[in-house]
This record gives C-alpha cells, structure tokens and sequence, in this order.
C-alpha cells in the first residue's frame, strides 16, 4: 500500500480511539488533509481512497490542484487570507478556516455577494495574542459577533485556533478547552448555534478531538514532512 494510505488508514483509527476515549460519534469529527505544498501526484490516491476534505493555505498553488482533482473534493482555506485573493479563493473554497478580522470578514460578504455565492466560515482566534499571527482577539471576537452574524452571504460554522507552538500535545490542550469555552459564551451572546471547532493538527489532533473538536487538520501525519516551500 501507498505510504499515505497506510498514514490516512492509522489516523482515521486514531480519531475513532480519541472519539471512542471520549464519549463522541465519529460521525461528529471531520477529518481534513492538508495537502498544502504537495503535488497532485501524491495527493490523488488519498483523494481516491474516499478522503474528500482537502485543506491548502495558498491560492495560486491550490488552484491547480482544483482543476486537477475530481470536483467532488470539497475544499477548505486554512490560510492567511489576502484581499486580492478573495475573489479566487471564494469561487474555489466552500469553506474558509482563516477569516482573521471584521473588515476581511466584511470584505468577503461583500465579494460572495457579488458572487452569488454563501461561504462557510470558521472565524481564527488568536488565543495568546501572539503578534505573528493574525485572528481575533476575544474581545474584537466579542464586539464584532452581532455584525458578522448579520452578514447574509456568511455562513458562521463556529471558530479556528492555532495554539502556541507547544513540546506536547498536553501543553496545548487548555488551549483547546479555552476555545470551546469560548464557543459557548460566543454562543450564548450570539444567541446562535455555532457547532464548529477547527482545532487540532499531526501534533495533537486525539487531544483536540478530547476537548471537543468538530474538524482536524492534518497535513504531515498523512503526506510525510512537507517540502520547503518553493
Ligand atoms: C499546515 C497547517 C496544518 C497542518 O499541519 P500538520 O502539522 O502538518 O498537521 C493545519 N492547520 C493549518 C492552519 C496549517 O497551516
């Protein structure tokens, strides 16, 4: 068998055990392989083998990939999203993980409007105020929630982090409850159901899974340790 096959098959029994651990249907957790920076050649057989989620934080690399693989994929944005690439990655993405402030989020009503399209969004938290990544912080999440809910061509599936760089998977998991604790306040402020966690990546997805995640984004313990960017 494909090396990533035998990677795909070892991570779907892992999340079924961190589901089984934790008292949830495997059913509740989406699996997303992030195929960003590998080719299409090593991506179709996992594509083939059923995995439909794919994930990629580039537009230009991922819109080769778009036209190269079946249509069935449903394809998520991870990445930092550029203005001048939201047209693009709107027609191509179902889905975006990475809407990191107000004025994108605006921006991307706007545009899908002009579209004619509705996009699923997840809105990027960034827990620790860490200056290199974007996302909002709890009080702008806070005080942007009722704007954002009222964007009709934005559909809210729930919220994104990134935790901190951690040495173990333990490290990161209060990050994880801090997220979901989180949710539920959004929630009850909102007055809205917002299901989604996107949380958890190769390092700490059973933790994630344990703490409530809705979808894991796994690129490296499916495909292998990625190629340097190019
Ligand atoms: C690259 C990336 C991942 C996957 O990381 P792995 O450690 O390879 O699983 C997940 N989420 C985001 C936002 C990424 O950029």
């Amino acid at each position: 068998m494909n090396e990533a096959l035998a990677a795909l098959e070892s991570v779907r029994g892992r999340i079924r055990a961190a589901c089984g651990r934790s008292g949830r249907d495997e059913s509740e957790v989406c699996l997303l392989a992030v195929s960003k920076r590998f080719p299409v050649e090593v991506i179709e057989p996992v594509v083939r083998a059923g995995q439909m989620d794919l994930g990629e934080s580039r537009q230009q690399e991922a819109a080769e990939k778009v036209e190269a693989l079946p249509s069935q994929v449903r394809w998520h944005f991870i990445g930092k999203l550029q203005r001048n690439k939201v047209r693009k990655v709107l027609k191509d993405f179902p889905t975006i993980h990475s809407v990191d402030s107000l004025k994108l989020a605006t921006y991307m009503d706007r545009v899908a409007g002009e579209l004619g399209l509705v996009s699923n969004v997840y809105l990027e938290v960034n827990q620790a105020g860490e200056e290199r990544k974007g996302g909002f912080s709890e009080e702008q999440l806070m005080s942007s929630l009722e704007e954002i809910l009222g964007f009709k061509r934005l559909n809210l599936l729930g919220l994104m982090t990134i935790p901190p760089v951690a040495d173990s998977p333990e490290e990161t998991r209060a990050w994880f409850r801090k997220l979901r604790e989180l949710r539920d306040r959004v929630e009850c402020k909102g007055g809205c159901a917002l299901p989604g966690l996107s949380m958890g990546m190769s390092n700490d997805f059973e933790v994630a899974i344990e703490e409530g995640s809705t979808v894991v984004r796994v690129g490296s313990a499916i495909f292998g340790a990625r190629p340097l960017k190019p």
